[in-house]
């Protein structure tokens, strides 16, 4: 499968066209002398996914970091493929707790699917009151962003100035995965004000890539407008 390039350094290598139906965008980033992952795809595509790191030469071994933005299955169930390797795997609390005590609902796995799902062991969990976590100085910032889910996170990479933000626009919410609403709306709020300070000029989501700092501002304030989806 062919992998998308967003910009040097920065692929798509995952998503509804390149792994699975039901996966969301995986980003993979090429920074200083390794790799990193930005949220796994579903236990459905990761093979493929694992397909497409392959022909581009990329080995597992290479990607120090997989960072799931949240819980959910379409973005995370794949995670359990690189517990075995020598890779920091990420996540927020309590999603990462989810994931460590398959909690269905929490997960939003579609019934159809709950028997594939295996347990992800995150070697980094981050306490739920922790805001920012630096995983390289500098370099590659986690924030927590929660309202979509509590443990969900965004991930900044300012020599890049490129922010991904996985299910933060997808503006739709559910009880039985925890959102809250007013939380979801200030975590948008705060996801302006990082990409005006950090002159963000890509943001990249679960289906896609905006270009452009004021596009990207007009876009989140979009979604600030349209009241969420609860499903
Ligand atoms: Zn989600």
């Amino acid at each position: 499968m062919p992998v998308i390039t967003v910009k040097p350094g920065v692929y798509v290598v995952g998503g509804p066209q390149l792994s699975h139906l039901v996966d969301t965008n995986v980003y993979l980033v090429h920074l200083k002398n390794f790799y990193i992952l930005i949220d796994s795809g579903s236990v459905l595509g990761v093979n493929a996914i694992l397909l497409n790191l392959m022909e581009m030469n990329v080995k597992v071994n290479d990607i120090k970091y997989v960072i799931l933005t949240h819980a959910h299955f379409h973005a995370a169930s794949g995670a359990y493929l690189f517990n075995s390797v020598d890779t920091l795997i990420i996540a927020h609390e309590p999603d990462a707790y989810y994931m460590r005590s398959l909690d269905y609902d929490k997960l939003g796995v579609p019934r159809e699917y709950a028997k594939f799902i295996n347990p992800i062991i995150p070697s980094v969990s981050i306490p739920y009151n922790r805001e920012v976590y630096e995983v390289e100085e500098g370099e590659l910032i986690l924030i927590h962003a929660p309202g979509h889910t509590k443990g969900f996170m965004i991930v900044l990479i300012p020599s890049l100035s490129i922010l991904f933000v996985s299910d933060l626009t997808s503006n739709i919410l559910s009880h039985k995965w925890g959102s809250c609403e007013a939380e979801h709306r200030k975590s948008i709020e705060k996801t302006i004000k990082i990409v005006e300070e950090y002159n963000v000029n890509v943001m990249c989501s679960s289906y896609k890539c905006i270009w452009l700092k004021q596009r990207i501002i007009e876009f989140l304030k979009q979604v600030i407008r349209e009241k969420p989806l609860w499903v």
